[in-house]
């Protein structure tokens, strides 16, 4: 697939200049997830990029768990990013776990402070924030910034030994209170939490900060080019000065870019952990949650997300992508693979009063019109079927041409059929509608004597099978997830509309995950959570058409 990968792509032309000129012999990426929730598109993003990278240029991309901080992380997730990345079509070189550095990274913590470059200091969260400045002041330095390396390493080993409680000392890099760049004013690079970590259990009490751990974690693994996002930009000195100062021979570089995001979607695992915990959704799976294992659920193909990160590109600039986009890429690829059948979502029942009771007779539907090698499929029509509720109106306003009385329509692979008449229920609405058919209209026959305006499905009543049909729109309302703070009250309320109809009896055969196009209503897969030997529960994944436009 990499050889598909050739949208602009600045990062690209990095990797190769490096390649060409002899800063790099080979190129080593990885994907670092934090494993305390699912990976969701954006994070697609990312595994396309760094993947597809190292394939091109014939490198290697590791899988590393960035599981530095014991509280909210978890093995449920660990196993559920492996799943992911493995179903999205990638295989990394090699596992790792960024716990298992975390002797190499004390080490290295000492190494700073037996070179004068950190020290502990034992001011409070809220006196370091002070201390730090703002963006037109300079920071001021810690009464502790001058501790003798003795003391120092002292009190380091006694922060790891257990010896104080959370938040009362911490590790700072001694680099400069003054620095325009606020990430260079003594950061901190350890901190004490006594909490037990899903690898390391309880061996440590005292973890690396993001900005110390992550360089390292990097130079350790050899990695080459290390491809984060924006936000990290002026991160990179800190990056930089702590491979240089921690003596580290592999020199990784840091290469920025914007993450992806889309409109009526949240892409963050804070968020999207709310969602689960709050139960709007019911899990992380959940068809309408944008997560990877949500749009398998759904019946979203691998290849459709691929394709759809490749198109978007990688640049520095931040934009919000439309994600009736991914739809596009979904739709492609369901149009080669679904085979095409009938489903009637809302019915209404249909007597065909001049059809034979007691009469069934098989009709041969194409299953792909657009494909006649997909041959035909056996479909059994009698005098009564079910069509859609939406397909009859008592009373049609201008240019509805489906049925109404006295009009006649076309019923798909079989005949034309003429509604005369309707019954209702004591509420007034229509629950039954007669209608007789053309023996001679019969699909297929090559008849010319009439044309009808319209086709619609059906279903015949003695062989339908159940099904439930799960139809989705976004969870939130706002078309950008910035536009509010709190999301949770921007829920759309009817992301989720069930109905109860019917599809043609082969459907009784159809698995867990199969994908379908119902005539005129879209791609829909067979949903694994609600799916019973007894229940056949549809997920809609796409509608058939929409205005979106590829720009090529
Ligand atoms: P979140 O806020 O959703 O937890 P994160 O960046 O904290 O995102 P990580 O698990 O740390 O999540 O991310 C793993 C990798 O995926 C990182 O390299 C990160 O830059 C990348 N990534 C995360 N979100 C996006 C996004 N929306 N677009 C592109 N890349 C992303
Ligand atoms: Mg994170």
């Amino acid at each position: 697939m990499s050889e598909e990968y050739n949208s602009s792509n600045f990062i690209k032309n990095i990797v190769k200049q490096d390649l060409e000129n002899g800063k790099r012999n080979e190129i080593i990426t990885r994907f670092p997830p934090e494993p305390n929730g699912y990976l969701h598109i954006g994070h697609a993003k990312s595994i396309v990029l760094n993947f597809e990278l190292a394939d091109e240029f014939k490198g290697k991309t590791n899988l590393r768990f960035d599981d530095t901080n014991p509280v909210k992380e978890d093995t449920e997730y660990v196993e559920s990013i492996e799943n992911d990345v493995r179903w999205l079509g990638y295989d990394w070189e090699n596992l790792y776990f960024a716990s298992n550095y975390f002797d190499t990274m004390y080490e290295k913590a000492v190494l700073l402070i037996k070179k004068g470059k950190a020290y502990v200091c034992d001011l409070t969260g809220d006196e370091i924030k002070e201390y730090r400045g703002t963006l037109t002041e300079p920071g001021k330095e810690s009464p502790y910034r001058n501790r003798t390396v003795e003391e120092n390493l002292s009190l380091f080993d006694q922060m790891k030994n257990g010896d104080f409680k959370d938040g009362e000392k911490v590790l700072r890099a001694k680099i400069d209170m003054t620095s325009p760049n606020i990430n260079m004013r003594d950061p901190i690079i350890y901190r004490i939490a006594h909490s037990e970590h899903h690898n390391t259990g309880n061996k440590w009490c005292i973890y690396p900060m993001y900005d110390f751990a992550h360089p390292l974690e990097d130079a350790i693994e050899g990695i080459t080019h290390s491809i984060c996002t924006l936000e990290f930009e002026d991160h990179r000195p800190l990056y930089d000065w702590v491979v240089r100062e921690c003596e580290m021979e592999n020199v990784p570089q840091q290469i920025e870019f914007a993450r992806l995001n889309m409109t009526n979607t949240v892409m963050s695992k804070r968020k999207l952990k709310l969602l689960v915990d709050e139960n709007v959704v019911d899990g992380w799976d959940d068809p309408r949650m944008p997560t990877i294992a949500g749009l398998r659920r759904k019946g979203c193909p691998a290849v459709a997300i691929r394709n759809f990160c490749k198109e978007i590109g990688v640049a520095k600039a931040a934009s919000v992508v439309d994600s009736s986009m991914l739809d596009y890429f979904i739709r492609e690829e369901l149009n080669k693979e679904a085979p095409r059948t009938m489903a009637v979502l809302n019915p209404l029942k249909v007597v065909i009063t001049n059809y034979p009771e007691g009469e069934t007779e098989m009709l041969e539907i194409e299953n792909n019109p657009d494909k006649p090698e997909e041959g035909k499929r056996l479909v059994p029509f009698s005098r009564e079927i079910y069509i859609e509720q939406e397909d009859f109106m008592e009373e049609p306003p201008k240019k509805y041409f489906r049925l109404f009385p006295g009009n006649e329509v076309r019923l798909k692979g079989a005949y034309f059929v003429k509604c005369n008449d309707f019954i209702k229920d004591e509420n007034g609405k229509v629950m039954e509608i007669h209608c007789t058919y053309d023996p001679e209209t019969k699909s297929g026959s090559g008849f010319t004597g009439r044309k009808v305006k319209s086709t619609i499905h059906w279903i015949n009543a003695a062989t339908a099978v159940e099904a439930e049909f799960r139809l989705y729109e976004p969870l939130l309302l706002d078309e950008n997830e910035d536009a509010n703070k709190n999301f949770l009250e921007n829920i759309n309320p009817n992301s989720l509309n069930v109905l109860h109809g019917y599809v043609e009896p082969l459907m009784k055969d159809a698995k867990k995950g199969d994908a379908f196009q119902f005539f005129r209503h879209g791609y829909f897969n067979v949903d694994s959570k609600y799916t019973t030997e007894d229940k056949l529960v549809f997920n809609r994944i796409v509608s058939l058409k929409s205005s979106f436009k590829l720009n090529k």
